[in-house]
This record gives structure tokens, sequence and C-alpha cells, in this order.
């Protein structure tokens, strides 16, 4: 593709951001539809200028990642419902020097749900309290699912629980409970611990929806224990594909590619 003085330009803020899959599934997003933009990634310390660049440079559009999601909040001149909710922002649009949030994270997590499983009136257990399950239960109260989040620190998981209006349990309480679908929104068994998993083997059972949103590596010790019950499994690439393409919707009016969204992630990993 040539960049040319009509290219929109779009960005990834983070620190670190290195790692990050989104430019590569946003430029082939851009390539396979015809749009003219380009999606860089920014190693950034300070979000605040990184605004101020947005504005002054005329960026278009920026996906707002690790450790920037909640103090862009700040910063910007408005904030969608979902985000405000959740109180993270992951995306953000500028339109004409104004700048407006939104989270594209639970809405990413519930499409890539619903792909495989009905979620209104389901028990849900959400493993983990961070920001990620914090975004992730917002957006599944709303589909109607009834959630347990179970964290490994009682404090952070009552908190959240309270916020969501719903349950909270110890991690070791998992085994008392039964569930039809289960998240994983913590960090364990990513690259390079793959050996670990979030719960005990034998608290999963056959017939669970199994959702782990760890997509490195895409297949996680979690996601090949629970194949091997008799499991439906939903890897981390889903919602990470549906929440970017949540975002080139946003930023280009075009719907999203999304099996070339996934193929270019895949590739990628
Ligand atoms: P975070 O805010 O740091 O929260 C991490 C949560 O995991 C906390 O509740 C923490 O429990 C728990 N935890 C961490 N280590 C644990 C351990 N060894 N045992 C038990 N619990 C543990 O992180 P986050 O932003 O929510 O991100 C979590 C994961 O989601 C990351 O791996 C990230 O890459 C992934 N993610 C994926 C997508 C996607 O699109 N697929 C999107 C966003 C994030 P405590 O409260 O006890 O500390």
């Amino acid at each position: 593709m040539i960049f040319d003085t009509n290219t929109s330009v779009y960005a990834v803020f983070g620190d670190p951001v290195s790692h990050s899959l989104s430019p590569v599934m946003h430029n082939r997003a851009f390539e396979s539809t015809g749009y003219k933009g380009v999606y860089l990634a920014f190693g950034v310390k300070n979000i605040k200028n990184a605004l101020i660049s947005v504005i002054t440079l005329g960026i278009k559009g920026a996906s707002i990642t690790i450790p920037h999601k909640m103090e862009v909040m700040k910063y910007l001149d408005k904030a969608d419902d979902v985000a405000l909710q959740i109180g993270a922002v992951n995306t953000i649009i500028n339109i004409d020097g104004c700048l407006k949030g939104y989270n594209s994270d639970g809405l990413g997590a519930v499409k890539a749900l619903s792909e495989k499983t009905v979620i209104k009136g389901k028990n849900i257990a959400i493993i983990g309290a961070g920001g990620a399950a914090r975004a992730v239960g917002f957006c599944i109260m709303k589909e109607g699912g009834r959630i347990t989040v179970i964290n490994r620190s009682t404090e952070k998981g009552e908190r959240l629980a309270g916020d969501l209006s719903s349950d909270f349990r110890p991690l070791n309480d998992i085994g008392k409970m039964k569930f039809d679908i289960l998240i994983n929104t913590t960090p364990v068994g990513m690259t390079p611990h793959t050996d670990v998993m979030p719960i005990e083997r034998r608290y999963i059972e056959k017939g669970m929806v199994v959702m782990d949103i760890v997509y490195n590596p895409l297949k996680t010790r979690l996601l090949k224990e629970a194949k091997m019950a008799g499991c439906v499994t939903i890897d981390g690439v889903s919602m990470f594909v549906h929440q970017g393409a949540f975002q080139f919707e946003l930023w280009t009016g075009i719907k999203a590619p999304v099996d070339v969204m996934k193929n270019a992630v895949m590739n990628a990993l």
C-alpha cells in the first residue's frame, strides 16, 4: 500500500508495547478493505503527552494498553457509558480534536463467548479481578449472565464483585460450586509459564464452556485440559480479534474483516 498525505494514522500507546499484535492485525485489516490507513506502535511512558501528540499530529485514533488504561481517562473530552462503568479506556477516537474513549475488551469477550454459547441466565465464574476481569464482567452482566468473581486476593475480588452486584468466592472455594461457563482473566498459564493453570484439573467438568483470555500461547494448559475433559473451549485470540474489530469499525465506519484479522494474529503468533 502507498502512504501519502491522505493516509490516516492510528497508533497503540503502551509500555511495554513491543509484543503487541495490534499493528499486524489493524494493518492487515486496512490493506484488505482498501482503507487508506496505517497503524503504528509507540512505547509511551507519559500518556498525557501522547494525547497531546494525537491532537497535534492529527492521529485519528489509538489503542491504549498497559499501564495507561485508567489514567488516560483524565485527559479525554468524553468517554462512552461502557468505559465509564468499567473505569478504563482501551480505545480512543479523535474527531476534529475532540478525544472520546471507549472500552472494547468486554465487548470482545462477549462476542467471543456468543459464538459458542448463550450468556443470558448462565452461571459464570470469572477468575481474576484485575482490569480485564472488570471489563469482561460488566459486559457479561449486561448480557444477563450470573457472575461469581473468584480471585486470589479477597480485597480486590470483593471490590469487583460489589461493583458487579455479584458474589465473590476465594480461589479455594471453586470446587464447592457448579458453573456453566468459566473464564480465566488472570495471566496464569501465559508464556513462559505455560505448564500452570489457574484452577486444578479436577474442577473442570464435562459440558462446561471454558474460555481463557490469555492468547500467548494460543492453547493454554487450561484450554488443553478442558478440551480433554469434554468442554467447549474459547481461546484469547477470539476476544482479542473481536475487540480489535470494534476499534476498526469505530475508526473507519467499515465492517471489520474479522477472518482476515484473525489470520493475521494467528500467523504472527
Ligand atoms: P491485572 O489487572 O494485573 O489483573 C490480574 C489478575 O490476575 C488479578 O486479579 C490477580 O489477582 C490475578 N493473578 C495474577 N497472578 C495470579 C496468580 N499467580 N494466581 C492467581 N491469580 C493471579 O491484569 P489484566 O490487565 O486484568 O490482564 C490479565 C490477563 O488478561 C493478561 O494476561 C492479559 O494479557 C490478558 N488480556 C487479554 C486480552 C485479550 O484480548 N485476549 C485483553 C486484555 C487482557 P490478585 O488480585 O490476587 O493480585
